[in-house]
């Protein structure tokens, strides 16, 4: 396959939608419930959307939408802590566009903005470098954010301004880790889940090994896949294939971009700057241990949160009629929100899995939430 067109082909996407219908019964076995499958990335909880794949599969699945959107799973209280930054005299504060509509407690980034902080959209952490290298006498900041598809480009950035000797240019590190966080939800009472379709960006960076023990410690097979329709059908094809022959297994659906051992380059640049953290609170997954990053003591004068002396940010929590954090760990869907669709919507987003395309509630809303609701009234 060369071309954008063959992963859309619906000749092909058929035959995989019987096959899945054929082996769905002999998977489920004896369960009382369907098999619960969770994507883990909002971009394929999109794809399953706007194709209506969801609407394809046989009723022994269900899909759980997890929360692999790291807009999504932002505390308000580190929104506050960006505002906070962009009003410090002298700042410019640059960030990807879907993080400046985030609700924190105060303000979103784009209300600072509005209320005259100095906050701008940017494509790419080298835009914001560039930045810095333009006006020596501002306070450039990056607000690095994401799981690990996003690390080696603000790593080798964070990199390149040290070899610079840039003085203005730093980093609010928000990043966090794939594997940490689906061992949170695996451990989570409230989840059933069966198997796992694991996220291919970040895959291209981590390769196959991190999520080893999804199967070795929690016996849930795990595929991971493209962002394409026919990619997401073939994984939960051999996914559904690994529950009929009994196996459980790490499996690559991606092999044609994710290398085993992953990004070898970004790992490395990764591993030079970064370190976990202790704890991290994730929105809707409180804290979890060793899943967030920050930056290492050796590149402090790049960090952001020691430069502007941030305090460790207090605990905030969406107000309780808001059920983001319950829609994020899978156990509500979007349309059971009270909110969903009435004061929340992407015009005037309340929670952040309406700001992001990738949020669950965005998707959700962009294709057939109203249908849903029908079918569940
Ligand atoms: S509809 Fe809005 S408030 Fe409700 S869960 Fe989704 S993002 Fe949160």
């Amino acid at each position: 396959m060369k071309y954008m067109d063959e992963f859309r082909d619906p000749a092909t996407a058929k035959k995989l939608v019987e096959e899945i219908k054929r082996l769905a019964p002999i998977a489920r076995g004896q369960r009382d419930m369907p098999l619960q499958i969770m994507e883990f990335c909002g971009g394929h909880t999109h794809t399953l959307f706007k194709y209506g794949i969801e609407s394809m599969l046989p009723a022994d699945i269900e899909m759980v939408h997890g929360p692999g959107c790291p807009v999504c799973v932002l505390p308000m209280a580190r929104v506050d802590d960006c505002v906070a930054i962009a009003e410090q005299p002298g700042v410019i504060f640059t960030t990807f566009g879907d993080a400046m509509r985030v609700p924190g407690t105060r303000k979103s980034l784009l209300q600072a903005k509005a209320d005259g902080c100095d906050v701008r959209m940017v494509y790419s952490p080298m835009d914001a470098l560039a930045i810095a290298r333009k006006n020596p006498e501002r306070d450039i900041v990056f607000f690095a954010l994401g799981f690990e598809t996003t690390m080696p480009s603000t790593a080798l950035t964070l990199l390149q301004a040290h070899r610079e000797g840039l003085k203005n240019f730093s980093l609010f590190c928000n990043h966090i880790t794939t594997p940490a966080t689906m061992r949170a939800i695996l451990t989570d009472p409230d989840l059933r889940l069966d198997g796992f379709l694991a996220p291919g960006h970040v895959s291209m960076v981590i390769g196959a090994h991190p999520y080893d023990f999804v199967t070795r410690d929690y016996h849930k097979p795990l595929v991971i896949t493209g962002f394409e329709p026919l990619d997401i059908l073939q994984a939960l094809w051999m996914l559904v294939k690994q529950f009929a022959e009994g196996r459980c297994e790490v499996e690559n659906q991606y092999a044609r971009i994710v290398p085993e051992a992953g990004n070898v380059a970004g790992l490395k640049a990764i591993a030079e700057v970064y370190e976990t953290r202790e704890h991290s609170e994730f929105r809707g997954l409180g804290n979890i241990g060793d899943a967030g990053i920050q930056i290492r003591e050796a590149y402090a004068a790049y960090d952001a949160e020691r430069k502007f002396k941030l305090q460790a940010a207090a605990s905030t929590h969406d107000p309780e009629h808001l059920k983001c954090a319950d829609v994020l760990r899978g156990v509500m869907k979007p349309w059971e929100c009270p909110a969903f669709a009435k004061t929340c919507n992407p015009q005037n987003p309340l929670g952040a899995l309406m700001v992001s395309p990738e949020g669950s509630c965005a998707a959700y809303y962009a294709y057939g939430k109203l249908a849903k609701r029908k079918e569940t009234a």
